[in-house]
């Protein structure tokens, strides 16, 4: 099998097999066909990569800033030198097109240790004066074995995410990707091997939500970041919260984004195509509530489906396609039922809506209009290609529909008026918001959700403050005086 890796699990350096680990079958998207086969980690593997991350990440920590930096820097050369393999591999593992993993998967992984790398150097702690030459200091340390866990959407980046601050900040890292798509992550753990991270400092097991169960609850992690859908996010959370672990939780969400009628239509058009159909709608922030003022909803609609015929759906190795399968035929089921859920509960479906008659699990682009809050399908996440169009007359009922989800991952607005944009993004409960654009993420801002879509940020300086912890030094200049 062509994307056969040499064994499933990466540890202390090292392909590490357990064959009698429960067969994962890596299924291309396109096609259905079985790429690779692996095996989900045994409790002897789980143990492997607690105890070698937990002597390695001493000898990590005990590096300068500087040198730790240098070496994610390193991976990140050699990623950018590797991209069109890696995307590749990333299109095989996920379906996704090739047009976009080449762009925003393996490379947004290098922006991400490099952005970290570049920060490893400069995490310091401060001087506190206190009365009569007394003096404390904060000492920035690192948190221990670190646990990532991760959802099929973003193999890559996800894991990029995790491991850059994690390793930064001088911890050592186990990886779990999801049994989907575990492919990227043994390639991101070669790379860090050849830029010179130490043996055990980032490791790969593969396994199903057993093995992340397993990590989880171990005595030596002491912090937890995870991808992944809500009710997996409670249960981690839950799990975490026995051991007082450190998490991060980046979960799913159902994004509004708001058109009003002054809004540059073209522009506002593709925020919806890239809110909805990159990745076949398989972004955590998507805005998959359109609302649109009334005013404009026809020529919204008009000019919406112009363009969504224009998609190239096919081959994702084709570099002109620009619309590839869903990740999983459980996923496409999934999606599927909730168009049914659509058109049952009255909304208008105006495009698309039905599987292509191909091998693979292909959805057209979907869309309905005339969708009002009480749906389903504007109710919950559906982690596919569906946008839901909802009509609005006036500002203030907008927000507070747009604001009515237990959800805040992230939330948009189309508008030329400034003052407006200021308002109601001020207004969006939501932990990332876009006026005039949608879906960015880039390693400089911090991304993450409020509400039920999750606890902590990624990217940025924020991410540092996930990844290690402060420890005060008070320092006495004076001889000390009791009571008696
Ligand atoms: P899941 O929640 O099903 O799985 C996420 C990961 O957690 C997988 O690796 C999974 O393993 C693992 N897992 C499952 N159960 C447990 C458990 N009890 N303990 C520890 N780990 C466990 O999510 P999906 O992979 O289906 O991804 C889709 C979801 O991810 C959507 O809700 C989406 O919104 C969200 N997401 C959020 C993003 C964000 O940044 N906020 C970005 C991308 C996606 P296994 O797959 O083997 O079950």
């Amino acid at each position: 099998m062509k994307f056969q890796p040499v064994a499933s699990h990466f540890i202390n350096g090292l392909y590490t097999e357990d064959a009698t680990g429960t067969a994962i079958d890596v299924i291309y998207p396109a096609t259905g066909e079985v790429i690779a086969q692996l095996h989900s980690a045994t409790p002897r593997i789980v143990e492997q990569a607690l105890s070698s991350a937990k002597v390695a990440q001493k000898q990590w920590a005990a590096m300068s800033g500087v040198e730790r930096g240098r070496i994610l820097r390193r991976a990140a050369d050699i990623i950018r030198i590797r991209n069109y393999d890696l995307s590749v591999l990333e299109t095989h593992d996920t379906g996704k097109p090739i047009q976009e993993t080449t762009v925003a998967d393996a490379s947004a992984g290098a922006d991400l240790l490099e952005y970290f790398g570049g920060l490893a150097g400069t995490l310091t702690g401060e001087h506190i004066p206190l009365p009569n030459g007394d003096f404390a200091y904060t000492v920035r340390e690192p948190l221990g074995v670190c646990v990532g866990i991760g959802a099929w959407n973003y193999p890559t980046q996800i894991a990029c995410a995790k491991a850059a601050p994690a390793l930064a900040c001088g911890n050592a890292m186990i990886f779990k990707p999801s049994e989907t798509t575990p492919l990227s992550a043994l390639k991101l753990a070669e790379i860090f091997r050849e830029a010179g991270v130490p043996n055990g400092v980032f490791n790969v097991v593969q396994g199903y939500g057993d093995v992340g169960a397993a990590l989880v609850a171990d005595d030596r992690v002491a912090k937890v970041s995870l991808t992944g859908s809500l009710s997996t996010g409670r249960k981690v959370y839950a799990a975490a919260a026995g051991g007082m672990k450190h998490v991060t939780m980046e979960l799913g969400g159902k994004s509004p984004l708001i058109v009003f009628d002054d809004a540059d239509l073209d522009s506002a058009v593709s925020g919806a195509i890239i809110g909805n159909f990159y990745s076949s709608g398989q972004i955590c922030s998507n805005g998959t509530r359109v609302f649109v003022q009334k005013g404009i909803k026809s020529a919204f609609l008009e000019r919406l489906l112009a363009r969504v015929a224009n998609a190239k759906v096919g081959d994702p190795m084709d570099p002109e396609v620009n619309f590839g399968p869903m990740i999983s035929e459980r996923q496409m089921k999934i999606v599927k039922s909730y168009i049914a859920k659509g058109r049952e509960e009255g909304a208008r479906l105006v495009c698309g809506g039905r599987q292509l008659d191909r091998p693979g699990f292909y959805l057209e682009p979907t869309v309905f209009a005339e969708v009002t809050d009480g749906m389903s399908i504007a109710r919950e996440e559906i982690f596919g290609p569906v946008m839901s169009v909802l009509d609005f007359d006036t500002e203030e009922e907008v927000v507070t529909r747009a604001n009515a989800t237990e959800f805040g991952l992230a939330a948009g607005v189309f508008t030329k008026e400034l003052t407006r944009a200021h308002r109601v993004a001020k207004g969006f409960e939501a932990g990332t918001c876009y006026v005039n654009t949608y879906n960015l993420a880039p390693a400089e801002a911090p991304f993450g959700g409020s509400k039920l879509s999750g606890v902590g940020r990624e990217n940025s300086k924020l991410a540092i403050n996930h990844f290690s912890e402060m420890k005060t030094v008070y320092i006495s200049m004076n001889v000390l005086q009791a009571p008696y």
